[in-house]
This record gives structure tokens, sequence and C-alpha cells, in this order.
């Protein structure tokens, strides 16, 4: 069934390009994982196991037949999308929702408040409110509620150095409020692109992740969102470069130029000199990281501060250092994308890659996986700190398997020990 909805939900956003907020965020819908997502077409979810050809993957079918560890800490996230009003998603629901995540023994939630270009939060000194949700506090009514429930809330800045979504550049001369306001911030490729395409997922553009006043942008979100409301983190994404072939800004020429010496022209693939250019991006997102967290931390020290990554098989293509960011611990978690039916092989690389830092991973599951409760089980044994799970809008029919399997007992969340006590702060009225 799960394969199904799965299916329709592909057809939905295909059809309707309004259905992205809902559907595509924080996926890096852009990357090639979205695919590594897809559950195969010529298997039925309860075949899927028995056809594995890895013995480690098997995973017993209904999961009942696992057996549960049961964590005293452990982060138990749920990324929350956008709710759109014109889409039905009403507070009330909001209110049920929250509760049910309560129930079934989440403890933190992820709301989005930074999204194509767009503050989900009401009057940003940087950023308009994204107009699906103007006049509303979406932000707000989930902080609220989620304390109330007695969960924590990690502000979700989903966009990262991605500026603007629009289904098709050819016909929307917009590149979002953020760089129409600021052109020579445009991350641009090798070929001169403006934006990304994604033939499933329309058109991205990216801010240059290398310029220091992209690095402050960001800052500035996550420090107005720590001033103005009482969460217990921030979630930062898509802290990386567009792809291989990105950026060849004016910046970034003048900048790779002054520190190697080297004139930024097409590298050949594999050659020393792409490997220079990558390594170098890497070290623009160590000084990306560094100063988000800085200026977080000096106003409220106790916001933990984590991010969201790409799979171990395209780090190196979008140069995400997220070894380096462990390495010199500039994150309080690194939630590495495992999406996938089986998590495994991720887990084990990621593992591998953060060597004595790995004390900081936590698994990005999805839900649209037949496995997914198994998943759970499974990432503990790789990733100690916990899981968030993507994503709040289609995991409403697990929580009754959640609540019975791996979360039947509660966690406290590694970061409570951070938290100021929220649950008296009260939500400022606007
Ligand atoms: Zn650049």
């Amino acid at each position: 069934m799960r394969f199904f909805r799965y299916l329709s939900m592909c057809f939905l956003i295909a059809a309707v390009p309004s259905a992205f907020l809902v559907a595509a965020p924080q996926n890096d819908a852009d990357s090639e994982e979205q695919t590594s997502r897809k559950p195969s077409a010529t298997l039925e979810p309860g075949q899927a196991e028995a056809a594995t050809t890895s013995g480690q993957e098997a995973v017993p079918t209904p999961p009942t037949h696992l057996k549960w560890s049961h964590p005293e800490v452990e982060f138990r996230g749920i990324w929350i999308p956008i709710p759109k009003k014109d889409r039905g998603v009403s507070t009330q629901t909001l209110r049920k929702q929250i509760e049910a995540f309560a129930k079934a023994n989440f403890n933190a939630v992820l709301p989005v408040t930074y999204v194509r270009g767009y503050a989900s939060y009401p009057d940003s000194k940087y950023l308009p409110q994204l107009p699906e949700v103007r006049g509303l506090d979406p932000l707000g009514f989930i902080i609220e509620e989620a304390h109330r429930n007695g969960l924590e809330v990690h502000a979700w800045l989903e966009f990262g150095f991605y500026a603007y979504h629009t289904p098709d550049a050819t016909k929307d001369k917009s590149m979002g409020p953020w760089l129409d306001a600021h052109p020579e911030l445009l991350s641009v490729n090798a070929d001169g692109e403006r934006y990304i395409h994604n033939p499933a997922w329309g058109d991205f553009y990216s801010m240059c992740p290398a310029n220091p006043r992209s690095h402050e942008f960001l800052a500035n979100l996550a420090v107005e969102i720590v001033e103005r409301y009482p969460v217990e983190g921030i979630n930062l994404d898509r802290i990386r470069f567009a792809g291989a072939k990105f950026c060849y800004c004016d910046y970034c020429k003048e900048h790779f130029k002054k520190d190697t010496g080297k004139e930024l022209v097409p590298f050949a693939k594999g050659s020393v000199y792409e490997k220079l250019f990558t390594e170098w991006k890497r070290r623009q997102l160590v000084r990306a990281v560094r100063t988000i967290r800085e200026r977080v931390k000096a106003v409220k020290p106790n916001v933990a501060l984590t991010s969201y990554v790409v799979p171990p098989d395209e780090k190196d293509d979008k140069a995400q250092p997220w070894d380096l960011w462990a390495r010199e611990r500039l994150l309080d978690g690194i939630a590495v994308s495992m999406y996938g039916r089986h998590i495994s092989e991720s887990a084990r690389k990621a593992v591998t890659i953060l060597d004595r830092d790995k004390d900081l991973l936590i698994a990005a599951i999805s839900c649209d996986v037949p496995t997914y409760v198994a998943n759970i089980e499974k990432a503990r044994s790789y990733a100690p700190m916990g899981q968030i799970t993507w994503y709040s809008g289609e995991v409403m029919d697990d929580l009754e398997a959640l609540a019975q399997g791996p979360y039947a007992k509660p966690a406290r969340s590694p970061f409570a020990r951070n938290a100021e006590t929220t649950s008296s702060v009260s939500v400022p009225s606007r």
C-alpha cells in the first residue's frame, strides 16, 4: 500500500508543481539520492527483503519479529514541511499531528523555517514571508504545541544556500527574493548556467556557497530565529555546492586564484586540479558553518546546531565537508541521509568517514520505505545519537507500529542537557 502511496505522490508532484512544498523539501529533490529512495518497481514491499542479496540487509517481516532496544537517550526527530493553508493543513490538523508524535514517543520536531527564498515565520528582517502562510505564524504555533507536548523544536533551514525553486525557470524570471536583491551572489556553473535543472522537480537557484556574504545571510536568519523563538536547535540543510560543476562565479574565480595560484577553469574529471578545487570548496563550507555556529552560540550557547547532509557517495560531488565539520566539532549532530530501503551500506560508510567523531552521527531515514520501522533498530547500531524521520506528512500511519516497536518507551533527547527550560518560555505574541 505504501508503494502505491509513494507512486501516487510522484504523480502528484509531476502533475502539480505547487505540491513541491509538501513533497520535495530537504530530500535534496534535485539530487541523485532521490532515485535511491524509490522502491523497486519489480518488487512488492513484502518481497524486498527476501530478494536482497546481502545477509546483513535481511529484515524480518513484519518488523514485530525484531527485538527492540530501548535506549534511554536518543534523538527522535521528525521534519515538518510547511503547512499550506490552501492545501487544507489547518492548525487543528497540525495540533493533532504533534500530539500524535508525542504519543508515539518522538521527542523533537523540525519545522521548516526557510524555504524557496522565503521565511515561513512573519516579519523577518531579511526575507519576505512565504506567500502560502502570509499572516500566519506556523513556527510560533508549532513551538507552542510541541512544548505543550514535551517535544523539542529544532528550526529547519531547509533551503540553505539554495535560494529559490521554480517549476520552470524559462517562464519565471525571478531568482527569488534574496537573489533578485543580491544578484552578485548567484552561483553559476562551469558552463555559465544560472540554475540547476532537474527534470522531475523543476529549477533551483543557488547563492554562492563560498562567498562570506552568503554565510552571513544564513547566520543572520539563524540568529533571528533563536532570538525570537524559544527553539532548542537549529537544523541546517543544503550547506553544499549544487554539484561538481559549481561554482564559477566571480567571487570563486578571484579567491580560488588568490588561495591556490591557479586560474579557475573547468578541470578534467579526476584530475589533480579538480581535487584541489573540491578541497578548496570544502574549506569554504567549513568557514560557512563556523560562521553560523559562532553567531548562533554567541546569542544562545545552549541551542543545538545540527545539519542534514548528503549520503557518503555524494559528499565529494557536492563538496560537503561533513567529515571536517565533525572533526572540528562545528555541529552537535550530523544527520546523514540514509533514505533508502536498506540503510546499512550508507550507515557503515558514514561511520568510517566520521571515524572517531561517529558519536555525532544521526541517521536521517525515510518513512517512505516499507522497512522504515525496522530501519530504526538497524540505525541504532551505527548511529546511537538517534534518528530524524522524513517526514511528518507521510508518517501518520506508521505511528502505531512505532509506539509498539522501536519507540515503545520514551527516550530523552541528547540535546536536553543543552536546553534551557523551554516549557516555561512562552511563544512571543505578535
Ligand atoms: Zn561562487
